[in-house]
């Protein structure tokens, strides 16, 4: 079979307008999709009902559309593939590693500090910077569960991150790593310093770390190209991977733009967006120029 030809994609979400940041990121899988004849598709990362908005969608589009970049037809949209995330927890639930937790971020908070307090020493922070989760859900029994479920109590879906390396056991989880050459190299991972995750919201069916997974293998994506603040969240995504049997795509991370200030442009801080941009009459030209993408 002739081996097919590379898919990467760029995967913003509509809960505001792009900035210059989200520019560069699409750029450049434009520009690596582009030098290896692979394809570049789009997608709608929208699992955030609150928060996500047809009308960014549309200014999304039009400031892609701006930017002169072309996607494949037909972007995937999150929001529409609920089942298909929730049949992914079905299988991890199967497989023992799913439970639901009840904790209000309060209250995991407040867990951690008598924790802290009990023994002087400091609870393990993740990546991101937020306690580990301190399992307080993994003690109750099936009738509790049972009774807070019936009253419709608000939950989310963990990963039972011991059980889920227990079936890893024995093969190395990893993934390749590529820079703007080519070159590649294997990173191992290491998914326990996430604790147990969030696999599914208390609104949907899913949470970043399943639907990207179950998107990428969906969407047969080969090389993912986002920013480094992404990169130790791969370590859950090529765990994932390996419980559903999936194919780990090829990674690099690109950096995060800073503006004058030095501050990461984010949607948070409302970086000055390319509509904006656009408004005070940039050109496209000048937009690919300033990020270095003559
Ligand atoms: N939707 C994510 C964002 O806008 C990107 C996710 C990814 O590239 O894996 O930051």
């Amino acid at each position: 079979m002739a081996p097919s030809s590379p898919v990467f994609r760029f995967a913003p979400s509509p809960n505001g307008r792009l900035h210059l940041g989200h520019a560069y990121s699409a750029l450049l899988n434009e520009r690596l999709a582009k030098r290896c004849h692979g394809r570049l598709l789009l997608r709608i990362e929208d699992i955030d009902l609150t928060r996500c908005r047809p009308e960014f969608e549309q200014g999304i589009r039009d400031d892609l559309a701006w930017l002169g970049i072309s996607f494949a037809p037909n972007p995937r949209r999150q929001s529409e593939h609920f089942e298909e995330y929730r049949r992914a927890l079905d299988r991890l639930d199967a497989m023992g590693l799913v439970y639901p937790c009840f904790c209000s971020r309060q209250e995991v908070k407040a867990a951690v500090r008598r924790r802290e307090a009990g023994t002087g020493v400091p609870w393990p922070h993740d990546p991101d910077g937020a306690p580990l989760y301190p399992r307080t859900c993994r003690g109750s029994s099936d009738d509790a569960v049972r009774r807070r479920r019936e009253a419709g109590d608000a939950h989310v879906l963990r990963l039972a991150m011991d059980r889920a390396l227990a079936r890893t056991a024995g093969e190395p989880l990893a993934y390749r790593l590529f820079d703007e050459s080519g070159a590649e190299r294997e990173v191992a991972v290491e998914p326990a310093r996430w604790g147990d995750v969030v696999l599914a919201r208390r609104d949907v069916p899913t949470s970043y770390h399943l639907s990207v997974v179950v998107d990428d293998a969906v969407q047969g994506v080969s090389h993912v190209v986002r920013g480094r603040d992404l990169e130790a969240a791969t370590d859950i995504h090529v765990l994932l991977q390996r419980l559903l049997g999936l194919l780990t795509p090829r990674y690099h991370f690109h950096p995060l733009l800073s503006d004058e200030s030095g501050q990461k442009l984010a949607k948070s801080r409302s970086s000055r967006s390319l509509a904006d941009l656009r408004a005070q009459g940039a050109t496209p030209e000048a937009v690919r120029r300033q990020l270095g993408f003559t």
